[in-house]
């Protein structure tokens, strides 16, 4: 179950976000995960609380925003979503797109009490 160390990881880098706000207390994370990383959403929420339980963050919310994904086609530049056979444009049958969204894994915000932070990448 790599959901378990992404939250891991997660609760890790959170941490560090909040070291400048030593008094606050975090209510709920926001991430952003592409859905190439075939991650659960409800089985994030679930570790994290798990990985969050033994630490200052206890009692915080993972909130997990799923990306759909999709490509661009090198040849004829039109976007389209991403599938199995996804390399290969529906237009015009190129081989070679390039993937626009759907691999991110970012931590979007962090909403502590009265106050929000910003935005930073987990990776
Ligand atoms: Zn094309």
């Amino acid at each position: 179950m790599h959901e378990l160390s992404i939250a891991e990881e997660l609760v890790r880098v959170i941490r560090e976000e909040l070291r400048i706000h030593p008094n606050a207390k975090l209510k709920t994370a926001l991430v952003r995960i592409g859905v190439l990383r075939l991650i659960e959403p409800a089985t994030l929420e679930f570790c994290f609380e798990a990985a969050a339980c033994d630490s200052p963050l206890a009692g915080a919310r993972l909130q997990v925003e799923q990306v759909e994904a999709s490509a661009r086609c090198c040849k004829c530049d039109r976007e389209f979503p991403v599938e199995h056979n996804w390399f290969e444009c529906p237009w015009c049958g190129e081989t070679g797109s390039e993937l626009l969204r759907g691999n991110e894994l970012q931590l979007v915000s962090l909403e502590i009490e009265k106050e929000m932070a910003n935005a930073y990448a987990v990776e």
